[in-house]
């Protein structure tokens, strides 16, 4: 306490020993109640965070099914209007044509469905109560043992193996058993908008910018969007509307017209959109699969090089077998001919190996070359 110091030195010397008695006690009672040896910041901020992941875990139950009904409802549209819209006006160009584009079109839609719906139902995998070969660590919220790479997701209430995240869009926790699924959807999920938005894009620029010049290529509606927006805001092209007023005849065809219009405008904004958001989204999960992480491991790998590098050492994912290699374990091929059936077409082929146990790459340190992965005794890329 301050005034047991010297600016209380005038006190009697009974009331400052007692003073400081109290002053102790009330330390003694306040380490008593709240201290900890085994407390850290990062454990201080978990219990902090506690609120936010109870909200997650209550509301992402619910948010869930939300969000896979608005794919299906997304992507049946988009599918829905390809057909009514888009490929008519395909047909009117080239009949050649039209059928490049029933077979690619239906290879994707196929490989859409496929890989969402086995994404959405296939269990990720968790780890037995025991009989754990390798434990790392024991969980918190399910009192069992962990095999490597494996966390708890809270959203799911158990444990993951090789969990990656929990992805809301598909209502299941993306781990060893689906990843490849997920990564998939993606992909052609990804080839799909882009491949719409290629074949829709003359007839949006007919009915959004008509004779208007663009910046950027029409195609590129979000870019010349943005651009307009900041240098031209009242120049921003409105797209033509078709309006049915009371005087106006009500027939069929003004209706058809208008609801064409609409359709036309949608399409080619919600893939275009997606193209760009879906597009971010595969650069990093390609990047994580490159070398060998998961979205969770990315974080701790980062932890761990900082922590490393303090010490003057270098550390290495042991997960990380090199670039090609990584990939195939990932996909599961191991030729052409594996690639064409397991990843081109839809597979339903199981991932390599248990998810309870993983093989690591080991390194050395070569005085040239510097650290080099090994295996067998021989460098790999
Ligand atoms: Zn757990
Ligand atoms: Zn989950």
């Amino acid at each position: 306490m301050m005034c047991v110091g010297r600016a209380c030195a005038w006190l009697p010397r009974k009331i400052r020993r007692r003073v400081r008695e109290c002053s102790e006690w009330m330390t003694t009672l306040y380490y008593t109640l709240y201290f900890n040896y085994f407390t850290t910041f990062f454990l201080a901020l978990e219990v902090m965070m506690e609120p936010l992941f109870w909200f997650v875990e209550k509301f992402a139950r619910f948010l869930g099914p939300m969000f896979v009904t608005l794919v299906t409802v997304m992507t049946t549209s988009v599918v829905t209007i390809f057909y009514v819209c888009l490929l008519p006006h395909v047909y009117d160009i080239s009949l050649g044509l039209t059928v490049f584009h029933l077979i690619f079109g239906h290879w994707l839609l196929a490989n859409i469905v496929f890989h969402y719906v086995m994404a959405a139902f296939t269990q990720p995998g968790t780890p037995p109560p025991q009989n754990v070969p390798e434990i790392v660590s024991v969980c918190k919220k399910c009192i069992s043992p962990k095999p490597p790479r494996t966390h708890h997701c809270t959203i799911c209430g158990k444990c993951i193996l090789k969990m990656d995240h929990h992805c809301p869009w598909l209502n299941n926790c993306v781990g060893h058993r689906n990843h490849r699924y997920f990564f998939l959807f993606c992909l052609y999920m990804w080839m799909g908008t882009i491949y719409v938005s290629w074949v829709g894009h003359e007839l949006f620029r007919q009915h959004f910018y008509g004779d208007k010049p663009t910046r950027f290529p029409p195609f590129l509606y979000p870019l010349n969007a943005i651009h307009d927006a900041i240098y031209n805001p009242k120049e921003n092209p409105k797209p033509q509307v078709f309006i049915i007023s009371e005087d106006s005849p009500m027939i069929e065809e003004n209706y058809l017209e208008y609801y064409y219009h609409i359709a036309v405008l949608y399409e080619f904004i919600l893939c275009s959109g997606v193209t760009l958001a879906l597009g971010l989204l595969m650069v990093w999960h390609a990047k994580l699969i490159s070398v060998g992480e998961t979205s969770i491991e990315v974080h701790i790998n980062n932890t761990q090089r900082k922590k490393y590098k303090k010490k003057n050492l270098i550390y290495t994912n042991p997960f990380h077998y090199g670039l090609k290699k990584n990939w195939m374990v990932f996909l599961g091929f191991s030729n052409f001919s594996s690639f064409v059936r397991r990843v081109l077409l839809p597979s339903t082929h199981e991932p390599e190996g248990s998810g309870l146990t993983w093989e690591r790459a080991s390194y050395k340190f070569h005085p040239d070359k510097g650290l080099q992965r090994v295996s067998n005794g021989t460098p790999t890329s």
